[in-house]
């Protein structure tokens, strides 16, 4: 943008050399126009404006360009539902592509030929016929009235600003007094920023894009809009940044609507409980902490625990389940988001997955805005295609920090552990957007899976607790349990689900009731044992049966399980069938029960995904199969035979 001096009196920028007197006519009649009264005037040659000229008077700019009537047009052409104010011809759709070709170039023609006919562009018909307009010419100094007029019908009039400090990403700017909060404010063709900090004399501008490009002193414009990314079905299967721009190599994103970042939550009216779940494959958290279709649900634990895993597991488990995942990575290392993205393709789970990706090495400003821009493509499936949506953050304790560098940079006062006061506030209303929507409102729902890394297992912390709060029950990792090959390190005592129980099959409901008491027991037990005294049989039986849930729970990465085939594992381990076997062979008996079950006996999977039920008369049907398969165990196992 031009750098103009002046923010007082009136400059002109023209696309041609005009002479003084012509520039003085303008001034004249753009005084009389907004009553201006004793106004200097300076004059400034830009050629990129292709024709017209524009003014800056009074911390406003008032567009007269051709540049700024093909900006219009463009716009209009791009939106063609949203007529735009104040340009004239354009509103009439029936406008024909070929009309406004000729007007534009009628209105090119003019320009280049004499500074008087600047003033017919203000017209309401750019579209007058040529012989008119030649009238009009000849007699360039009667019906002043009517060209002053003129000013106000096609332009677009701006405030602008100028940058009083700029550094670190961050802008301060002065004259842009009517500039609203989360604004996006125009520095140059490739920068723009934020407008973050609304000071009585200045606004703090948080910058994206180029940030080089912005200098000191320089100009920059309201758009009157919030941030906005593109959104739709074209994103599925691409990477994009915060702000909807492809950096996956694929080409251009093909997407014909775009939504403000930020917008309110769905109201109360708006949702129901929850009530369908959402598989994630892994046995321990579909029992333990089943997550409902709407829920947030949490992942916290310490670096190097699985988290990431548990989210790309579920991700994965939605394949054919109609269900559109969107996976935001904030702050993670390139290497780490090309790793992740290789995973889901090779599990073909990118095709319904969209991957929005804020690197470590992006600015502050787009690690903060990339979780709110991931929320607003799934809120469009949900809430235009009325889809089921599964969000996964990882992670928020990065975005936390990366507004926090944001707000000390605006100078915010720090608070505690140097986070802004309103840090709760940004993920409040960040995991407040998913919602189960009711019937009545179309239906669709976005799940969250926020992840928070902890520091040494130290839940407490200020962002922990902050999010533990604000979502429906979390999933607590160990370190502890993941090196002692407990995978996935589910703490069972610390995770909860609040509303998930609601969502599960009644079978599974049954099931893992006893599923957590005798894990808690046998935890309890385990730690008496370690002091070395005898035990007697009943302590004995806690632990061992303690130590064969703990092993069916366990689960290798990328093989989720269905619901009935979870039913019939933990089925086993909690009816005392395994006692038999040596702690080492759990995983291997169960497993090979299952094979059989999955090819000799699908009906009874089918059955149970139907009834969502574990009747007696499957119970019967497992139990006698379960005769035929250890008989074929223990034969193999001859040990076995040797102790009976
Ligand atoms: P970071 O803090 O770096 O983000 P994270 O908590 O997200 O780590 P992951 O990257 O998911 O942890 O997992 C760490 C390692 O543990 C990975 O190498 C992963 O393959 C392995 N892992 C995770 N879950 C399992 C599992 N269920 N079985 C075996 N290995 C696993
Ligand atoms: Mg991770």
């Amino acid at each position: 943008m031009t750098d103009t001096s002046s923010l007082h009196g009136i400059v002109i920028v023209t696309a041609f050399e005009k002479k003084s007197e012509e520039i003085s006519i303008l001034a004249q009649a753009f005084a009389e126009r907004y009553s201006i009264s004793g106004y200097t005037v300076e004059s400034e040659v830009d050629p990129d404006l292709l024709g017209g000229f524009v003014v800056y008077s009074g911390g406003y700019r008032y567009d007269y360009s051709v540049k700024g009537q093909l900006d219009r047009l463009l716009k209009q052409m791009k939106n063609p539902d949203q007529p735009i104010s104040a340009t004239g011809s354009l509103e009439d759709p029936s406008v024909d592509a070929q009309a406004i070709r000729e007007s534009i170039k009628l209105v090119i023609d003019s320009f280049n030929e004499d500074p008087t006919a600047l003033f017919e562009m203000g017209t309401k018909e750019p579209l007058r016929d040529k012989e008119d307009s030649d009238k009009r010419k000849k007699t360039p100094d009667t019906d002043s009235d009517e060209k002053a007029l003129s000013f106000s019908d096609t332009v677009t009039v701006e405030e602008i600003g100028r940058v009083i400090s700029v550094g670190d990403g961050i802008a301060f700017v002065e004259g842009i007094e009517n500039c609203m909060l989360g604004e996006t404010i125009l520095f140059g063709p490739n920068s723009s920023g934020i407008a973050m900090n609304l000071e009585k004399d200045r606004v703090g501008i948080v910058l994206l894009g180029e940030v080089t490009e912005v200098v000191d002193k320089m100009m920059c414009r309201r758009t009157g809009k919030t941030v906005e990314i593109p959104v739709g079905k074209g994103l599925l299967g691409r990477v994009i940044d915060s702000m909807g721009n492809p950096i996956d190599g694929k080409g251009m994103v093909r997407t014909r609507h775009s939504r403000p970042i930020e917008s309110p939550a769905p109201g109360i009216l708006e949702r129901c409980p929850v009530n369908t779940p959402l598989q994630t494959g892994i046995t321990v958290i579909d029992a333990l902490t089943p997550i409902g279709r709407g829920q947030r649900e949490l992942i916290i634990g310490d670096r190097q625990t699985g988290k990431t895993a548990v989210a790309l597991d579920t991700i994965i488990n939605q394949r054919g389940k109609n269900v559109i995942c969107v996976y935001v990575a904030i702050g993670q290392k390139l290497s780490t988001i090309v790793q992740t993205v290789h995973t889901l393709e090779k599990h073909n789970a990118l095709s319904y997955t969209v991957v929005v990706a804020a690197g470590a090495a992006e600015q502050a400003s787009m690690q903060y805005l990339a979780p709110y821009a991931g929320c607003t493509i799934a809120e469009y499936f949900m809430l235009e295609k009325n889809a089921d949506v599964l969000i996964v953050y990882d992670d928020l304790t990065k975005h936390a920090q990366a507004y926090r560098a944001l707000s000390l940079l605006l100078r915010r006062p720090p608070g505690r552990e140097a986070y802004p006061g309103d840090v709760f506030y940004i993920h409040s209303r960040l995991l407040e957007r998913a919602a189960n929507l009711a019937p009545s409102c179309g239906g669709g729902s976005i799940t969250a899976l926020p992840i928070i890394e902890t520091q040494g297992g130290d839940i407490s912390a200020y962002i922990p607790t902050n999010v533990i709060s604000i979502t429906d029950g979390q999933i607590y990792l160990e370190s502890e349990l993941f090196f002692s090959g407990q995978r996935p390190a589910v703490n069972v005592g610390l995770s909860v689900s609040r509303v998930g129980g609601a969502a599960q099959i009644k079978a599974m409901k049954k099931l893992s009731g006893p599923l957590r008491i005798n894990l808690a027991q046998a935890r309890e037990m385990a730690a008496f044992a370690q002091f070395g005294s005898d035990l007697d049989e009943s302590t004995q039986l806690q632990i061992k049966r303690g130590d064969i849930l703990a092993e069916i729970l366990k689960q290798p990465q990328f093989e989720p399980l269905s619901n009935p085939e979870q039913v019939i594992i933990l089925y086993m381990a909690t009816s005392g069938k395994l006692l038999f076997l040596d702690k080492e062979e759990v995983r291997e008996y169960v497993f090979d029960y299952l094979r059989r079950i999955r090819v000799l006996h699908p009906n009874i999977l089918r059955e149970i995904e139907n009834t969502g039920e574990l009747d007696d008369k499957i119970k019967h049907q497992l139990d006698e199969y379960e005769i035929d398969h250890k008989e074929a165990f223990v034969t193999e196992h001859t040990r076995y035979l040797e102790r009976e």
